[in-house]
């Protein structure tokens, strides 16, 4: 397979790829949501629905004609950051789309306005494609507050909360550490010294995590002061918008309800004992008596070093989506056939890997640096499942309704990570490979199930410390993270002493709005491993029911979907299926330790 057909086709984007003609489009962008603001702004009370619906799909039309250019800049410039063209467009882009933001901002403020007067509006048949939107923001809006202070809270922000998240930042981002590498000290980044946490060798491991957490450790008063404001500007802030718990302002952002997050976080601490068993199994595949901290994401030892070509790659993803469905499969050969992945590895491309949907060509863009190993070929199906998600949500619904909530979202992704996996260990000749499979996926299953719950109990258990009058100081804030990680993985982990400071890493934390950040992950992951039980269960019966799921985009709730389709997410019996097919992957890597 040559190198070009590893790098993506972005020209289909738009008419014409000549950066000045891609400039002239975003301008006419910017005038079109200007000519939009002007037609609209201050009227929305007065509009009939019927006019109403001429609003709603004169927006969305506007994003669909100007989808593909923005998509152009963001997309050359993620591939290639030394592109000067690339960096210029992208430039243009997002000044371009902040523009057409702020143009726009007015409608949703004047519907929420419009939607507290007439309530029922939400109701109406002629909006009936736009009824969930509505509904979300009937729900938002009686927690807003007037426009001078919305505007003083964006102000308060931007020099408080905002300035301790940089700080966090660009401390992980400049501090180096000492650390001694095959006989050589080394002075290393941040970014560099987490690559070793999952390394083969164990004892660098162990003094990468000791060298970050001690230096980490070192500035507790400051992680401390930080969470402590954060905190306390949430209680203060819910307090002024009248959310009944610190939880309420995530929970309007992602779409969900508490007794949902309840019952899934209820059955997370009920089932830790399933999860410890898996770390127990894992110790006795790394010949250990007991994992350690820095163990909990290292390659099983004898793990085969098995490499796939991009030709090998791309038939086992087709394969694994083709056992599932026909169609789906026919448009996974597409994003490769017309060339929507870009999986060469060149200087100046973006890390990590993402997919962009691209509602306008009912398709999607996904990049990532293809390493020929297990792990890629993962992410490649995760990546694709996403591209699945577009694919269906693009040709369902209208762009209003493709703003995929966080719970959501990953849910083709983690289906197709799970579909790679049972067709690999359908293939797997011997118990090392079949064990490398089940490794990879319990490991990211344990990790965002159960370790991010931790984080999410330590969350709570802050407030209700607050609530009480306590004083967070860095050790208190340690104990507290301790007791919520220990909660989870018991006495199956020993942990080194400076993990105490484990919490002073995670970015969110320290971030503005951003509040009850992590229960997302454990949704998603709960809830995929459900839906792929339910699918062992009905087989090809449930195969309409999670196209179904992935086609209605933004246009239901979480909750309203799943009871269309006959299970309950607010009940714990729904949860426990997820937590179910967890244990059966468990029981078959265990049985390969007696093969
Ligand atoms: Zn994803």
């Amino acid at each position: 397979m040559t190198e070009e057909e590893m790098a993506w086709d972005l020209s289909q984007l738009v008419e014409n790829t000549d950066p000045a003609f891609i400039q002239k489009q975003l301008k006419h962008m910017v005038a079109e949501a200007e000519k939009f603001r002007e037609k609209y702004r201050g009227n929305i009370g007065d509009l009939k629905v019927e006019n109403l619906l001429e609003m709603f799909e004169a927006r969305d039309d506007l994003i669909l004609q100007f989808e593909g250019a923005v998509k152009y800049c963001f997309l050359r410039y993620s591939a290639n950051s030394t592109d000067a063209v690339a960096k210029q467009l992208n430039e243009a882009a997002r000044k371009s789309y902040a523009q057409v933001g702020q143009a726009m901002a007015f409608a949703d403020i004047e519907l929420g306005k419009l939607l507290s007067d007439k309530p029922l509006l939400t109701d109406e048949p002629v909006l009936a494609e736009y009824k969930h939107y509505l509904e979300k923001i009937s729900r938002r809006t009686p927690h807003m507050l007037s426009e001078t202070e919305e505007r003083l809270v964006i102000l308060k922000d931007k020099n408080g909360i905002s300035a301790w998240e940089m700080l966090q930042s660009d401390w992980l981002s400049t501090r180096t550490f000492d650390i001694e590498i095959e006989g050589q000290m080394k002075t290393l980044p941040y970014g560099k010294m987490v690559g070793l946490y999952q390394g083969p060798n164990r004892d660098l491991r162990r003094r990468a995590y000791q060298t970050v957490y001690e230096n980490l450790g070192k500035d507790e008063i400051i992680w401390a002061s930080a969470v402590r404001a954060v905190c306390e500007d949430h209680i203060q802030t819910s307090k002024l918008r009248k959310y009944p718990d610190p939880i309420t302002q995530s929970l309007i952002a992602n779409d969900v309800d508490k007794q949902a997050i309840d019952s899934l976080m209820n059955v997370i601490e009920k089932n830790v004992g399933s999860y410890q068993r898996y770390l127990t199994i894992k110790a006795s595949l790394m010949d250990l008596p007991k994992l350690t901290n820095y163990d909990l994401y290292a390659p099983l030892p004898k793990a085969p070093d098995k490499e796939y070509s991009w030709k090998e790659a791309t038939r086992e993803i087709v394969a694994a989506y083709e056992n599932f469905d026909r169609q789906i499969s026919a448009w996974i050969r597409e994003m490769f056939a017309k060339r929507h992945i870009d999986g060469e590895i060149r200087k100046g491309k973006a890390s990590g890997a993402f997919c962009s949907s691209w509602l306008a060509g009912k398709s999607a863009y996904m990049l990532q640096s293809f390493n020929r190993r297990m792990g890629d070929l993962f992410t490649l199906a995760h990546e694709l499942g996403h591209a699945i998600h577009a694919y269906l949500y693009a040709r369902a619904q209208k762009p209003s309704n493709c703003h995929i909530g966080s719970c959501i979202a990953e849910t083709g992704s983690i289906f197709g990570e799970l579909l790679l996996a049972e067709h690999l260990l359908s293939k797997a000749k011997t118990r090392e490979e079949k064990q490398a499979i089940l490794a990879h996926i319990l490991d990211e299953f344990g990790g965002a199930a159960f370790q991010v719950s931790a984080r999410f109990f330590m969350e709570k258990e802050l407030y209700s410390a607050i609530a009480q009058g306590k004083f967070l100081d860095g050790e208190t804030v340690a104990k507290h993270w301790v007791a919520a990680r220990d909660k989870i993985s018991g006495d199956a982990i020993d942990w080194l002493d400076v993990m105490k400071w484990e919490w002073t890493k995670s970015p969110h934390y320290y971030m503005a709005n951003y509040r009850f950040y992590n229960y997302p992950y454990v949704y998603a992951q709960l809830f995929v491993y459900a839906l792929y039980r339910l699918y062992k269960e009905q087989g090809k019966e449930f195969v309409p029911k999670l196209k179904k799921i992935l086609a209605a985009g933004s246009s239901k709730s979480p909750k309203e979907l799943s009871a269309e389709l006959g299970f309950d997410i607010t009940s714990e019996e729904f949860w426990q299926k997820g937590v179910k097919q967890a244990e059966n992957f468990i029981s078959i890597l265990d049985e390969t330790m007696s093969d």
